[in-house]
């Protein structure tokens, strides 16, 4: 459930120091350390899943709750009305580079599509 060496799992258990913006049972959102938008939240499960490709039937209710989480916090920065962005990079063709499940909510300035 908790990896020992994992980043994000530190965080979740308060041994590395982060801004933490939402807390509840399933999942952690806190700022993102380097910040590609003038919103960047990291939505994280506290159950550590290294990629989207671990994620199994019975993590619907975690993964969905990822994503309201993510869009609330969208809605408490201002960002929703004008337009946000959601995205979990998978492996390494995707830029992943904390194997610990984690949504990016980016909001405050426009988009490209598609992305780089
Ligand atoms: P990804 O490339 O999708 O794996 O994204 C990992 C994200 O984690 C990057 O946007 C990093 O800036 C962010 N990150 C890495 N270390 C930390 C940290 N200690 N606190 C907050 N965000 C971090």
């Amino acid at each position: 459930m908790s990896d020992p060496n994992c980043l994000f799992c530190r965080i979740v258990r308060g041994e590395i120091p982060a801004k933490i913006v939402h807390d509840d049972a399933l999942c952690v959102a806190f700022e993102d350390v380097r910040p590609q938008a003038p919103v960047h939240v990291l939505v994280i499960p506290k159950a550590h899943i290294p990629t989207t490709d671990d994620l199994a039937a019975e993590h619907e209710p975690l993964t969905g709750h990822l994503v309201t989480v993510g869009a609330k916090i969208a809605r408490d920065r201002g960002v929703a009305a004008g337009g946000y962005r959601m995205a979990l990079n998978c492996n390494a063709a995707a830029g992943q580079s904390v194997f610990h499940v984690h949504l990016h909510v980016l909001g405050g300035r426009s988009f490209g599509w598609p992305p780089g």
